[in-house]
């Protein structure tokens, strides 16, 4: 599942994936003010890092292909995930990291784009051929300076997680010992290895909060026939994994109800809501949602997603609406979860339609900032909120205590243990999830404004080449 819809787009249509996100660009670039030469700059990818190196397998020599590409140096370090798929080759590693670089852009996460890729089949290997492969791959781009807290930072992708990441990090920092910083070289690592709480659910988290804004907005609900906030909202999710189950989670507690889920053996409908807890557990049970009591069962998976909501999540697939299902789609605000579920196609149908599409490139980037997170969290090499908590707690106590003498009330226990919390990291990284996702929102919604365009994904890119171009003025161009 490495194909995005843009890429699929770009295939039928004879270009490739990296020159689809090129026509994207162009498409945005045209309502920004820089001139031709910043704009070349801001597209190319500025360094490339092929490798091919051995590992012994077995009892045979294996020689694998993988690559790092670095989008832009604009801002340092690069960010972006490395995947291990048979489909990896250049262009879409190219393609994958000039996303990147707009992606952070557009949630302000100071960082270039970056992708890397390794091309095996992950199955294909026992853990321990793997940690090889990783650990020779971590030191292909240590010789090459093309990994450091400073240089680039890679995360997880497809076929990748925190056990790879933490032995990228252990690679790193046995070539670099004394590095203080060794462990940012690289992020979604285990939280007993310099990870940070809040990771695992801060895609599905940001989805939700980007929704929510969205929602808020009363103008944009008026449009579209709804009332504004997220209560009582009708939300059918697809995909019960890292985002869909996430981002159903955030909704169901925000008070929205869930009227459809949809996982790859069929979907489940109930107008009057799904306890999201009580479908997982009857999925682990029976090994199916389908058969949930009282809900509909919907044999075709895909014709969940047409069913009658509010909200539309698509968490699973890319390509998932197409030209043959987009006109069907009743939602009125599809938040796209998951990487390219839209095809170009639908996009257009959708948008004919007056409906909202909340793009990928902004609200599944919860995970990039997150990550922002945890580097920072390795370069102060302190959890959040351990030098505050404690101060913030007594200070509360006294502000509390003085309120209470004065009116001469006091507050009741539940209040009393609210009041005095101070933040634990999970409250530091949610809320700055949040900040960064209603700030971003509104920077998107403002360059609709102003160009008078109704497809946000339009608008989230000018907003991306509006930042990396400014970037590239004011540092100047180096002689
Ligand atoms: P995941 O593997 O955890 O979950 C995917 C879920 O979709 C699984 O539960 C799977 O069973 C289900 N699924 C598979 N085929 C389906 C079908 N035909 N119909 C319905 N459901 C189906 O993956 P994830 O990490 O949740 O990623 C989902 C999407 O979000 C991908 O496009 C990914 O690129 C994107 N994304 C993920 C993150 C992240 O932090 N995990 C960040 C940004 C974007």
């Amino acid at each position: 599942m490495v194909e995005t819809a843009t890429a699929k787009a770009a295939k039928a249509q004879h270009y490739s994936f990296f020159q689809g996100v090129e026509r994207n660009f162009d498409k945005a670039s045209t309502y920004t003010r820089f001139e031709k030469g910043i704009l070349e700059q801001i597209k190319a990818c500025n360094s490339i890092y092929q490798m091919k190196f051995p590992v012994r397998i077995g009892d045979k020599v294996e020689v694998i292909e993988a690559f790092r590409v670095q989008h832009s140096h604009h801002k340092l370090p690069c960010k972006g995930g490395i995947r291990y798929s048979m489909d990896v080759n250049q262009d879409e590693v190219m393609a994958l990291a000039a996303l990147m670089t707009y992606k952070c852009a557009i949630v302000n996460v100071p960082f270039g784009g970056a992708k890397g890729g390794i091309k095996i089949n992950p199955k294909n290997y026992t853990p321990f051929e793997l940690e090889k492969i990783t650990r020779r791959y971590a030191s292909e781009l240590v010789k090459k300076n093309f990994i450091g807290a400073g240089i680039d930072v890679p995360a997880p992708d497809y076929g990748t997680g925190a056990r790879e990441m933490s032995w990228i990090a252990d690679t790193y920092a046995s070539l670099k010992p004394g590095d203080v910083n060794a462990l940012g070289c690289v992020t979604g690592k285990p939280v007993s290895q310099g990870g940070v709480r809040g990771r695992t659910e801060a895609t599905g988290l940001g989805v939700f909060y980007g929704v929510r804004e969205q929602c808020n907005v009363a103008d944009d609900m008026k449009r579209v026939g709804l009332t504004p906030g997220i209560a009582g909202k009708r939300v059918i999710v697809q995909g019960l994994g890292n985002v869909g189950y996430h981002a159903a989670k955030f909704f169901y507690e925000g008070g929205a109800i869930i009227v459809g889920l949809a996982e790859y053996e069929g979907g489940i409908y109930d107008p009057k809501g799904l306890d999201l807890e009580k479908v997982v557990a009857h999925r682990k049970a029976t090994g199916s949602i389908l058969g949930f009591p009282g809900a509909t069962d919907i044999k075709n998976s895909l014709e969940t997603l047409e069913q009658d909501c509010d909200i539309l999540i698509p968490a699973a697939l890319e390509n998932v609406i197409n030209s043959s299902n987009a006109d069907r789609i009743k939602a009125k605000i599809i938040g796209e979860g998951a990487n390219g579920p839209l095809t170009p196609e639908a996009d257009e149908v959708l948008l004919a339609k007056g409906a909202i599409i909340i793009p990928d490139m902004y609200l599944n980037a919860g995970g990039v900032t997150v990550s922002y997170f945890e580097w920072l969290k390795n370069l102060s090499h302190v959890r959040f909120g351990r030098m505050d908590k404690r101060f913030s707690e007594n200070q509360n106590n006294s502000i509390l205590a003085t309120v209470e003498s004065l009116t001469g009330k006091s507050v009741t226990d539940i209040e009393r243990r609210q009041l005095l919390h101070g933040p634990d990291e999970v409250d530091l990284v949610y809320s700055g999830l949040e900040d960064t996702m209603i700030g971003s929102f509104h920077e998107i919604r403002e360059a609709m404004m102003q160009h008078n365009l109704t497809d946000m994904r339009t608008a989230a890119f000018i907003v991306a080449i509006n930042k990396v171009g400014v970037a590239y003025e004011e540092l100047g161009i180096f002689p």
